[in-house]
């Protein structure tokens, strides 16, 4: 297992994420081909944590991904969870918000899309967008914004006490990965449908965007529901922090089956 215990933003730090180097590969002393040939075994216990908490029915786990741009959410969420049981498992991606939602707090939709007992839920984008490209773009004023911090951390708490684990995942990469991964959306036709030139534009408010990371981090890492940043120019070691992360988290939940109906010992099948 790796010690991801790096990654984690403690509760109250004054978050430097300078200090978080996207090329890392700490913990892991291996090539790509060394990495890649890792993640099965961790694709497995994954499957068996989650096969216990569907059986058992009796928490929820949910998942938050947040990157910039090409940070890589979709490709992370396909080579994790292949392999766990797709009944179990839910995806929710937040885009724009429709005209309905906007008429409601920012939390109504999200609130709406949170995992029922027994399941593992992916948010691809979440509220946080409503403290980042909100606070980038200036969709809304400071004044509504800065107190979104303490709602999140109050309706994450809520969500903890009642039984769902909360945990978050920022995928940390560089402004020249982010390049090159732009570079071959334009460059490689079966990556083409993925360019957005809309993207060019986030990508001049680079460092506007990392500012709202790192105070977005800063106020709602929590003892309950922590952030993680993850190394991310390598996909290959990105998918084993993240496997791993997960694989801690349901440990520490500790599913387990139900107790077996009384006397099976003594069933004959005809
Ligand atoms: P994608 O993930 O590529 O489908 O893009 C979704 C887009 O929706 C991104 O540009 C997000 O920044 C944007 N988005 C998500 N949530 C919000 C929000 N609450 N307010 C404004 N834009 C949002
Ligand atoms: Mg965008």
């Amino acid at each position: 297992m790796l010690d991801v215990s790096n990654f984690k933003v403690a509760e109250g730090v004054d978050l430097d994420l300078s200090t978080h180097d996207p090329n890392s590969k700490l913990g892991f002393d291996g090539n790509k081909k060394a990495g890649q040939a890792a993640l099965p075994a961790y694709r497995k216990r994954l499957a068996e944590l989650q096969t216990k908490l569907w059986a058992k029915k009796k928490q929820s786990l949910l998942v938050v991904i947040q990157a910039i741009d090409t940070g890589g959410k979709d490709g992370t969420i396909r080579h994790v969870f292949t392999g766990v049981n797709p009944q179990g498992v839910r995806v929710s991606g937040f885009g724009r918000p429709s005209e309905e939602e906007l008429s409601h707090d920012y939390l109504w939709r999200i609130h709406q899309e949170t995992p029922a007992d027994g399941y593992i839920k992916i948010f691809n984008r979440s509220h946080y967008e409503d403290v980042l490209v909100v606070r980038v773009q200036g969709l809304a004023p400071e004044s509504v914004w800065s107190r979104r911090y303490r709602h999140i951390r109050e309706f994450e708490r809520m969500l903890t006490d009642e039984g769902t684990t909360v945990v978050k995942l920022f995928l940390n990469i560089s402004k020249d990965e982010q390049r090159d991964r732009l570079q071959a959306r334009l460059d490689e036709p079966n990556k083409n449908w993925k360019f957005n030139s809309g993207d060019l534009k986030d990508r001049a408010l680079w460092d506007d965007y990392q500012e709202a990371f790192r105070v977005a981090l800063q106020e709602t890492s929590t003892d309950y529901a922590p952030w993680y940043v993850v190394p991310a120019n390598r996909k290959w070691y990105r998918n084993l922090v993240v496997s791993n992360i997960l694989i801690q988290t349901l440990e520490r939940m500790d599913p387990q089956f139900p107790a077996p109906e009384e006397g099976l010992e003594d069933i004959v099948i005809e």
